[in-house]
This record gives structure tokens, sequence and C-alpha cells, in this order.
């Protein structure tokens, strides 16, 4: 069976020994368990309803032509536009696509954002690209799916292997094709074509917000409490400085090579993060030094897996002492480690409402280009935290009601969400 990784600017990262669609129709057909939903709106929901496959050429640097391929999968948009990423890697292909752009029905629906999922991307390896090669590429990619996107149809964003020049390029190509400056085609920019200030904290930022909020949840208070932050990147490090600023004890932090450790609490902004000098935080000084592994089993309030997908295991998860995981990164807890986490009460708030920041930002981004007007940090740093409360209050209000684990509240809301809307609107013709 495929191994899929996901991850997502606007979305997340797995490694699962089913594949991406075969995971995203389990947590499809658990969540409809869940609450009532007419079949009808769930055979609906298990199909996208387009995967378009493009040729794209590229005029290679030494002259020769090559002709790569691309997809767009649209799921669901029966809540709003699709909005998904785009990723350049080799392992890409339709049936991921596919499975992701479900997921990100979901992570919409769950944030309440008036989005549907998509997902595309190009079977490709980013780093054998020069960037004239990776320019050429996107703005030929950018023609090829012309069609299928649009502001108010499909917005593509940043994913593994694409920043935010990649989306400036393809903004541009989009823009000179309809003969208008079109921003909202994309998310993910630059601020000074119409990125959002807080983009690239906000995923880090929202797993602060539901950090805390679980904390005082389970009547704790951040400034009384421990955390330890697996992965210092644009997630880990954001989240890990948030809480200290907040008052709590970050007593771990890692990156690939291993954790920092200081029972006293270290300073997070002295440890430089992914972005700031990539793997040097066990250049710091920090009085212990930890394997990943250990990471995740001290003693803590909040355990943060914020590197990579299924680091908690049936291995490991017996052994995870902390109170209250947040999944920072995309898929952190595998399906059986969730079970062994759920038999031992501990509550694993999700990913897909811990760090849905990132969407959630994006939507604003989108909303600033469509009014062209540029918001405050301030503005869109407030508008993220009322948003996250709110869909904070409502995964926890079905936690509340139906007896059941975060994960399964986070997908009950979305699928709720969905299937209501579908309901609504009924079946054309
Ligand atoms: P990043 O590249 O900025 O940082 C990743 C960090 O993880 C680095 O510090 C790296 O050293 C560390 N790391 C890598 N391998 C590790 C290992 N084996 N053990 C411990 N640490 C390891 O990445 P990011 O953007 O922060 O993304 C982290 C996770 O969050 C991914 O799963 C991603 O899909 C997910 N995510 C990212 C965003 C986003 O917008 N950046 C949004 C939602 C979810």
């Amino acid at each position: 069976m495929a191994t899929n990784t996901l991850d997502d600017s606007d979305g997340d990262d797995y490694e699962e020994t089913e594949s991406a669609l075969e995971t995203a129709l389990r947590q499809l057909s658990e969540a409809a368990a869940q609450i009532d939903v007419d079949d009808g709106v769930i055979e609906r929901l298990k199909h996208p309803t387009r995967v378009v496959e493009v040729g794209v050429p590229l005029k290679r640097d030494d002259g020769s032509v090559e002709v790569f391929t691309g997809y767009r999968a649209q799921h669901d948009d029966v809540r709003g536009p699709y909005k998904g990423g785009l990723r350049y890697h080799p392992e890409v292909t339709a049936e991921e696509c596919t499975g992701l752009s479900m997921w990100m029905t979901w992570k919409c629906a769950v944030m309440d954002l008036p989005f549907g999922g998509a997902k595309g991307g190009i079977v490709v390896n980013p780093k054998e690209l020069s960037t004239g090669e990776k320019e050429r590429l996107t703005r030929r990619f950018a023609e090829e799916i012309r069609e299928t996107i649009g502001p108010k149809k499909d917005i593509p964003a940043p994913d593994m292997g694409t920043d935010a020049q990649t989306m400036a390029w393809f903004m541009d190509a989009y823009s000179m094709q309809e003969g208008e400056t079109t921003p909202g085609v994309v998310t993910g920019k630059p601020p000074v074509i119409g990125g959002s200030e807080g983009r690239e904290e906000a995923p880090g930022r929202s797993v602060a917000i539901i950090a805390r909020e679980a904390l005082r949840y389970y009547d704790k208070t951040v400034d009384e409490s421990t955390v330890a932050v697996q992965g210092f990147g644009s997630v880990g490090a954001n989240a890990a400085r948030l809480l200290d600023d907040w008052g709590a004890n970050v007593v771990a932090v890692s990156d690939v090579n291993g954790a920092a450790y200081d029972t006293n609490g270290l300073d997070t902004h002295a440890i430089p993060s992914h972005e700031e000098q990539p793997e040097a935080v066990m250049q710091y000084d920090a009085p212990n030094t930890l394997t990943n592994e250990e990471l995740l089993e001290l003693d803590v309030d909040v355990l943060v897996p914020a590197a990579l997908g299924n680091v908690l295991t049936a291995d490991n998860a017996d052994d995870v002492q902390a109170d209250i995981v947040v999944e920072g990164a995309n898929g952190p807890t595998t399906s059986a480690a969730d079970a062994i986490l759920d038999e031992r009460d501990v509550p694993v708030i999700p990913d897909i409402l811990a760090n849905a920041g990132g969407v959630t930002v994006s939507y604003f981004e989108w909303l600033q280009d469509i009014n062209r007007r540029q918001w405050s940090l301030e503005r869109v740093n407030d508008e993220l935290e009322s948003m996250m409360l709110s869909a904070w209050g409502d995964v926890r209000a079905e936690v509340e009601a139906g007896d059941m684990s975060w994960r399964d509240a986070a997908y009950a809301v979305a699928l709720g969400r969905v299937g209501d809307a579908k309901t609504s609107r009924g079946l054309w013709p």
C-alpha cells in the first residue's frame, strides 16, 4: 500500500500505511457514524466533483523539452469555492490529491470558512529545477488549469515544494491571461502583491490559542503549565514562542537532531527557528538535551507534535506522559495511537482544528484581495483569535453533547455543516 505524506500551508502531513484517499474515506465513514446525515449526502461526499489532469510542458535550461503531469482535485464546493494547496513532489498522484482535497473540505468546514476542499500539484522533484525552470513550469501550469480555478471557483495556496514566490508567479500568469490583476486567485502570496500580514505565523498562533483553551478546559492555566514542542519550524517555533510569551514554561523544543531541555523553561526566542537557522536547536546552550523520542514521553501539561506525521504510534502511545496533546503537524497521531490515548483519557486536540490558523488567514487574505483592502497585523490576529475561539466552542459543545473524542467531535462539526448545506441546497437537477 502506498505511504502518503500530506503537507499543506493551508493544511498538513501524514505518514500512513493507508493511502490519503483511504484515510479520507475512513474518516468520512467514522464521522458519518457519529451524526445524523442523509445516506445520499454521504454517498456524494465519497466522490470528488472533478479531478483535472494536465500535461505541463517545460523547456529546460539546456533547451530540451520535458512534459510533467499536473492535477487539481476538487472535492466539494457546497459551502463556497474550493480551497487547497498545490504541491510539487515526485510522488503526487491523482488519488493522493483527491484524498487531500476531502481533508481540506473538513478543515474549512470545522473553521466555518466559506470554502470547500481542493488539492493539486505537479509530479516533479522541485529540487531538480532551477529557479527559471520552476517559474516557467508554474506559469504554464497556471495556464493549463486556468479554466478550473479562479477567485470565485478554486483558490490554490502553497504546499510542499511551493512557496510565496511560486504563488506570485502563478497569480501573475493567471492575471496576464485574464487581462486584469487578480490577487484573489491564490493565497500565500508575498504581502506586497496582496498577501496577508500574519499568514506565516498563523498555524503556530492557532496551535497556541487552542493549547491555551484546552488548558483552561482542563482547569489549568497557561502560566502554571509546562509545554514540550517537537519541531521548531514555522508551526512549532511560533506556537512555542507565543505560549512562552503567555507565561507557559516551555521545557523542551526539538529539531531533527534532538531536543533542548530545561526544566526551568527555555528562552524560546533565543533558539533559532527552522527559518532563522535550519537545524540549529542543539546549538542553544541548554542544561540538558533529549532525543525526539524522549521529548514525546515527557511529563508535561501539553505536548505539541509539530514536525512530522505518525510520531505518536501504537509503540509509544502508552508512554506518553503529557496531560493534553495538541496536534501542530498534520496527522502526528496514528489511529492506533489515537485509540490508546483515548483509552488512557489523554485528550488529543486534532490537527484540523489546532493548526487551521493557516487556512483561516488564507481566507482573510482572499477577503483582503477581493476587497482591495489590506488589514493590519493586529486585525488579522484579532480576527484569527475570534475565529479560533468560535471553532473551539463549536467542537467543545460537540464533545460535551456527544461524549466523544475531540477528533470525532471536530469531524462531526465539519460533516454536520457540509451535510446541512447539501441537504438545504438539494441535488441538481
Ligand atoms: P518547517 O519545515 O518549518 O519545520 C519543521 C521542523 O521539524 C524543523 O524544525 C525540523 O528540524 C523538524 N523536524 C524535521 N524532522 C524531524 C524529526 N524527525 N524529528 C523532529 N523534528 C523534526 O515545517 P512546518 O511548516 O512548521 O510544518 C510542520 C508540520 O506542520 C508539518 O506536518 C506541516 O504539514 C504542518 N503544517 C504546516 C503548516 C504551515 O503553514 N507551515 C500549516 C498546517 C500544518
